[in-house]
């Protein structure tokens, strides 16, 4: 897909935007500082990107608002357990793989986990080397199980292919256009605002990227909603944008 579209700050938007194509995003859920930055580090040697989490609303926040490639999440956290984090994630029908950290004497926990819709555990203590094991494991069983088709009305994106149609009829997008929108159908009927967008197709601070962020949405417009009855895509006032049916 070429790139051929110019926005106002469009080539350091590019380079951000690359970068994050390549680089698999890991959330890390854990209120011991230490542990944390122990994974962080391990984690970013292996040239993943991680964004890192002590508070358990917080986490979920994060989770929910940014297409995580894997999230580690430790069970026992201030303001949410680790538990409810994957429950209300698994509830808004996320699968993204989420791998649970267990202390030895949580068994049952770690059922309740599984049971609740975590891929994997890992019991505390634990060597580095298993974790970056896991996590390459759940990375590959992501990249092959994930890509679902997804659909709203007669607008399907295939995450696969990269093949977007519309009532049947290919719609060719940039790789910019092609992840507002899988990002858009992945959060179908919740509000999207600026800086979820920019920060997660972008990769960028809000501020200098309003206009591209509505630039882009429009070029969306153009393709996805021109000339047709029902529109899509969603201008909500004062909040952002929002993909839905009617
Ligand atoms: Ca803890």
């Amino acid at each position: 897909m070429p790139e051929t579209e110019t926005a106002p700050g469009d080539c350091e938007a590019q380079v951000c935007y690359n970068h994050t194509l390549v680089a698999m995003r890991i959330l890390v859920i854990e209120d011991e500082t230490k542990v944390g930055c122990f994974i962080k580090r391990a984690l970013e040697e292996e040239s993943y990107a991680v964004d890192m989490c002590e508070d358990g609303a917080k986490g979920l926040e994060m989770a929910l608002a940014t297409n995580y490639d894997t999230i580690i999440v430790d069970l026992m956290l201030p303001s949410l357990s680790g538990l409810d984090i994957l429950k209300a994630i698994r509830r808004e029908r996320i699968q993204t793989p989420i791998l649970i950290l267990t202390a030895q004497s949580q068994v049952d926990q770690r059922v309740k986990g599984l049971d609740a819709g975590a891929d994997d555990y890992l019991t505390k203590p634990f060597a580095i080397d298993e974790l970056l094991a896991r996590i390459r494991a759940l990375l590959r069983r992501g990249a092959t199980d994930s890509p679902g088709v997804l659909q709203i009305d007669d607008l399907m994106l295939n995450p696969a292919t990269r093949e977007v149609t519309r009532g049947g009829q290919r719609i060719d997008l940039t790789l910019k256009e092609y992840a507002l929108l899988e990002y858009l159908m992945r959060h179908t009927g919740r509000v999207l605002t600026r800086p979820m967008i920019s920060e997660h197709v972008w990769n960028q601070d809000f501020d200098t990227f309003t206009n591209v962020i509505d630039v882009y949405v429009n070029y969306l417009r153009n393709k996805i909603d021109r000339g047709r009855t029902k529109k899509l895509i969603h201008t909500i006032r004062g909040s952002g944008y929002m993909l839905k049916a009617d």
